[in-house]
């Protein structure tokens, strides 16, 4: 997807802070972050939204679960939140899936 901002994350286009990586998705610090830890759990395939993730390729949604709970327990005591927005109502802003790992209390 020629105009979407996670597409060209993961190309490298755009620079991002990355926290962490795995076959099929990239972790990044959110630019804009909500709480101490906000880390971005983005599939480097485009999808539209977790839904679509869901319904077209479980390889690649299992990867993403698996490396959000990771850099979750990694940074964070063990009590986050792993976010999907899904559609416009909901409060998706960009349009390529993408969960948000997010936590108050980093890990010492
Ligand atoms: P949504 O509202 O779609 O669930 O989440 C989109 C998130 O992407 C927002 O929290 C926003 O701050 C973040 N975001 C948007 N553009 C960029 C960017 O260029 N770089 C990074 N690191 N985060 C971004
Ligand atoms: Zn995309």
């Amino acid at each position: 997807m020629s105009d979407c901002v996670f597409c060209k994350i993961v190309a490298g286009e755009i620079p991002s802070k990355l926290v962490a990586e795995s076959e099929h998705a990239i972790a990044f610090n959110d630019i804009k972050p909500a709480q101490p830890i906000h880390v971005l759990i983005v599939p480097k395939k485009h999808f539209n939204d977790v839904a679509d993730l869901a319904a077209r390729d479980e390889v690649v949604l299992l990867d993403v679960m698996r490396l959000g709970t990771q850099v979750a327990e990694d940074l964070s005591i063990g009590s986050f939140r792993f976010q999907f927005n899904t559609g416009e109502e909901a409060g998706q802003t960009v349009f390529h899936a993408h969960g948000h790992i997010t936590s108050k209390t980093p890990r010492a």
